[in-house]
């Protein structure tokens, strides 16, 4: 939003307690808290308030996840009855009705940080040395005794590849005017798979190549080998162990060439191949701020760089890529710096969903993981139509697996795959920081009919590892 009231009054800008850069989730978190304990601060942000999340990830993709999931139940409602005439979707129609919402929490955003005290600078940033900082709009210099850096990340942009300037990123899906009818999609992490399956829902024909032989590295591997049937049978079409070779113009589209020189005549490519923390130019080095191999900020568990009074949270620093971890890492440092309460722990249990259709939940540790740090684990797996699926003729089942320590029947991981997957984990994350045990689940009373009564109705181990039959 390009505010021309948002820019510095240039006089009253001299020396803050806290200098916060980059107002995505944590920058926001981090600034609002610091004010409210007092501290005079400033919030620079180079594009628009909300970060990543609010403007392009989180809430713009979730939007549309929620459209590509209509024309489904429409579908399903002819075996409960329901019949239509025409379905028509209008691309242009969302994405507008989006950019409204995005640009509402913008301001209700931009509302709550002045409210709270915060002054935001319109403003790139960049460090100048210790407790020095410049801000770009006005050749500024800011004194401050505290500097956060909260810059997160920006998707990977190889431009090795040739013809990498005709390709999309997450960035671009999300500016788009017009729905490409034949997309491909390189990458297959959550990102990649999340827009795959929101573009084919919404009636694109869609490809996904990827390196490996299965999407969603990291993941637990029935997971993988899940997901990728599911999104089989939606209509992805899954090129794996091939990379992207290039990319040329031709008349009506992009050809795409893959590793094996296969090419793919599409309108769209989406390269969705990781995000890397967001330090270019930042000045980490004249600051004396160091990275780790992957270019993050290194902190310690006090967020506190290699350079005494500058800090990192979110993405840009050694963290795992979430909004609630970038905003609880906010709030922790604030909480640290400048108020007196307890700080929760640097990263702990993280659940997470993937925003495919179906979805995917997950929290702990894989099976394998499990294997391997505790030796004697049990595992429990239910593979289920679900009831709506009996009559609306959808194919797919859902999965659930439940990973469990073979000594003390600890529930070391929960990892599910159906509808509302992520609200599942959301809860199942609850019972699992809490330390539950399977017996617990099992003295759950099931609440019928539902997907979830399964997870308290799962009895007898699909697999064991390290423990007797007897045991
Ligand atoms: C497509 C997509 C979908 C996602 N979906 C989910 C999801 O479903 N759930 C989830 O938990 N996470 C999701 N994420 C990840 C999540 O968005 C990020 O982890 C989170 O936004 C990180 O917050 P942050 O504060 O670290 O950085 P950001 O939110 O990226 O904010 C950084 C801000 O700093 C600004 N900035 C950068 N450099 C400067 C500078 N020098 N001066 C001034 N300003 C600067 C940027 O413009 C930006 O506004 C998704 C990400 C993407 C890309």
């Amino acid at each position: 939003m390009s505010t021309p009231e948002r820019k510095l009054n240039a006089s009253c800008i001299k020396s803050y307690d806290l200098v916060v850069i980059g107002a995505g989730s944590g920058g926001v978190r981090a600034a609002r808290i610091a004010a409210s304990h007092g501290a005079t601060t400033l919030l620079a942000e180079e594009s628009r308030i909300g970060g990543t999340c609010v403007i392009r990830g989180c809430v713009p993709k979730k939007l549309l996840v929620y459209a590509s999931r209509m024309g489904m139940e429409f579908e399903d409602g002819r075996g409960f009855g329901w019949s239509f005439q025409e379905r028509e979707f209008n691309w242009g129609a969302l994405m507008g009705n989006v950019a409204n919402e995005l640009t509402r929490l913008e301001r209700a955003y931009e509302t709550t940080l002045r409210s709270a005290g915060v002054q935001i600078a319109n403003s790139r940033a960049e460090l100048l040395g210790a407790g020095r900082v410049k801000l770009s709009a006005n050749g500024q210099i800011i004194s401050a005794k505290h500097i956060l850096i909260a810059t997160g990340a920006r998707p990977v942009a190889d431009e090795s590849l040739p013809g990498w300037e005709f390709c999309a990123t997450s960035d671009d899906v999300f500016e788009w005017t017009t729905q490409p009818r034949r997309v491909l999609v390189q990458g297959a992490g959550y990102i990649a798979l999340e827009l795959a399956c929101l573009l084919v829902r919404l009636g694109s024909e869609v490809t996904v190549v990827c390196r490996s032989s299965h999407i969603l590295r990291g993941f637990d591997e029935d997971l993988r080998v899940c997901l990728q049937a599911e999104l089989s049978t939606a209509g992805i079409q899954f090129v794996t162990q091939q990379t992207l070779a290039g990319v040329t113009h031709v008349t009506g589209g992009l050809s795409a060439e893959l590793s094996d020189g296969h090419r793919v005549e599409v309108d769209a490519v989406i390269r969705a191949v990781g995000r890397r923390p967001n330090v270019q130019g930042l000045g980490l080095e004249v600051a004396s701020v160091g990275t780790d191999e992957r270019g993050a900020i290194a902190v310690d568990e006090m967020f506190q760089s290699t350079a005494p009074g500058i800090y990192a949270v979110g993405d840009v620093a050694n963290s795992i890529h979430l909004t609630p971890l970038a905003i609880r890492d906010g709030h922790a440092f604030a909480q640290a710096v400048f108020g007196a309460g307890p700080r929760p722990s640097r990263l702990g249990l993280v659940p997470s969903a993937v925003f495919t259709t179906p979805e995917l939940g997950t929290v702990g540790f894989s099976e394998a993981e499990a294997v391997r740090q505790f030796g004697t684990v049990e595992v429990f797996i239910a593979r289920f139509r679900s009831m709506k699926s009996v009559l609306s003729g959808r194919a797919g089942k859902c999965f659930f697996k439940l990973v469990v320590h073979g000594g003390d029947g600890r529930l070391l991981g929960a990892h599910l795959i159906g509808p509302e997957a992520a609200e599942m984990i959301q809860l199942l994350g609850i019972a699992i920081t809490a330390g539950a045990r399977k017996a617990d689940l099992d003295a759950t009373l099931a609440v019928h009919p539902t997907l979830a009564e399964e997870l308290v109705t799962m009895r007898s181990p699909t697999r064991r590892y390290g423990m007797s039959e007897a045991a």
